[in-house]
């Protein structure tokens, strides 16, 4: 049995049958041959079953919150906001899905014999969707609802983190009409992760971390298997000499300690210039001492508890390794006493990359503030990296923001914004931040495959 456990009490919250070897066999089975009825069906009805799920979102959006909370210490407004934010993200869906598989004719020569060169586009089949905790709905439908519309049939794990949340999305999707051999939740955890790999599947889609990526792309690699990989970050932000200094240390604050800092994108590093250092520094520490840690149900709480307890030896090791190093803790630096997965807001400067805490993902409510001479120094930090998710620049020239991102190995480039995604472009890592893409209309076309169709008439 899954045992689910409310981090914020370390309460058992339920008891889930997991799936095993056989349960597996049978899913995939089934899927493979529901597939191709499933491709046969007209977009328009598969578009149509997509926006009623979007409609049951948003009319259950308060359960789901409190479901989404309960299990993943999501605080309750920030729960909210991921439900609401799926809306835009159906819609782009729902609106690009028929121009991104439309047929192209690429050259048409008329004559006795014509020649027609045309494009068509196909499903990949079966799709294994693997997924993480830390925004189960954003990062589950990247991959489900693309892969649906197009279709594909999806075996879906959703994180043993946030299983609940991904038993609502599957039993929504049914009650939609999507087919039960069509979407099937698979639960477990990173067992039953590995043999889904191993099954007779014709992609693999996984958001997690990239020491699991890693095996990932291992066990595939033998079969030539598709694999997409969107994992962690190490995410940069450099703030200039010419910034305002409140409103870039309240954004940077934000970015920050979002979600307790377990996001993705979340910001995982601050530079900044020397010049405005002093000043950045103290307004930055004031926002994030007043943010408040506490209990996720409540409205006014915009830090929760960590929704794995093991992160919080990761945060204190880290925080230990730096000071050992010559950091300044100036805020927090340790677990909160009780029984939940807490951990106080920290803040650190004087850091430098000898310290884990400035290469190594923390996926938590810590940080660490280096100050930088000039942008050269800024653009060589923000490179020093294993990761390539997302890096921000704060200034109000937009050339020279623009000057350092072209400069800087990531996926998305932010100017005087941060932690931020949009269905409208394409989300991907590069290095040890990913492989392929999600998102945009790029992200659509991720789930067919092109036949190239010669046609002599
Ligand atoms: P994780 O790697 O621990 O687990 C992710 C999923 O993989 C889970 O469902 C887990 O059960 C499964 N799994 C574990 N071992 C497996 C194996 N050997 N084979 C197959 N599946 C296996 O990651 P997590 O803790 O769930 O998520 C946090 C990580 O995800 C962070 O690194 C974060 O940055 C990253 N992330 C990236 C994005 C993105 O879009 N790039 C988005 C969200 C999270």
């Amino acid at each position: 049995m899954l045992r689910v456990i409310n981090p914020a009490t370390q309460d058992l919250i339920a008891e889930l049958p997991e799936d095993n070897a056989q349960t597996l066999a049978q899913k995939t089975r089934t899927g493979r041959s529901a597939q191709r009825e499933w491709a046969r069906t007209p977009l328009s009805d598969r578009l149509a079953a997509v926006r009623r799920f979007r409609d049951l979102l948003q009319s259950r959006r308060e359960s789901l919150a409190a479901t989404l909370t309960s299990e993943v210490g999501k605080p309750i407004r920030q729960s909210r906001n991921e439900l609401n934010a799926m809306q835009a993200r159906i819609d782009f869906f729902l609106e690009h899905t028929g121009e991104a598989i439309e047929d192209e004719v690429v050259h048409l020569a008329p004559g006795s014999p014509s020649m027609e060169e045309r494009i068509h586009f196909e499903p990949l089949g079966v799709v294994a969707n693997i997924s993480a905790w830390n925004y189960p709905y954003f990062v589950g439908s990247n991959v489900y609802l693309p892969a649906l519309l197009t279709g594909n049939v999806v075996l879906y794990k959703p994180s043993e983190f946030a299983t609940l949340s991904g038993l609502d999305v599957a039993g929504m999707l049914h009650e939609v009409g999507i087919p039960r051999e069509v979407f099937q939740p698979i639960i477990g955890a990173g067992e039953i992760g590995r043999a889904l790999v191993q099954e007779d599947i014709d992609a693999v889609c996984f958001t997690g971390s990239y020491a699991t990526g890693r095996k990932i792309a291992e066990v595939a690699a033998p079969r030539l298997l598709r694999v997409q990989l969107e994992l962690g970050g190490k995410d940069p932000a450099y703030v200039c000499d010419d910034v305002d200094v409140p409103g870039a240390a309240a954004a940077l604050v934000e970015g920050s300690f979002y979600n307790a800092g377990q996001s993705c994108c979340a910001v995982e590093r601050v530079y900044v210039h020397r010049r405005i250092g002093k000043s950045f520094i103290e307004a930055f520490t004031e926002a994030a001492r007043a943010l408040v840690v506490g209990d996720p149900r409540d409205e006014r709480t915009d830090i929760g508890p960590l929704a794995r307890r093991a992160q919080l030896d990761v945060l204190e090791a880290q925080v230990g390794d730096a000071v050992t190093k010559g950091a300044r803790l100036v805020l927090g630096g340790k677990r909160c006493s009780g029984r939940g997965n807490y951990f106080e807001t920290t803040v650190l400067t004087n850091v430098d990359h000898r310290m884990a805490l400035m290469r190594e993902e923390s996926f938590g409510p810590i940080i660490g503030v280096q100050e930088v001479s000039d942008d050269k120094e800024a653009v060589a930090l923000m490179n020093d990296t294993d990761y390539g998710l997302t890096a921000a620049v704060y200034t109000p020239d937009r050339a020279r923001a623009e000057r350092i991102l072209a400069e800087v190995n990531a996926g998305s480039a932010y100017w005087n914004c941060c932690d931020r995604v949009s269905p409208r472009l394409p989300w991907s890592g590069r290095k040890h931040s990913g492989l392929g893409t999600t998102l945009s209309v790029a992200g659509i076309r991720a789930f067919v495959q092109p036949k190239a169709w010669h046609l002599r008439g």
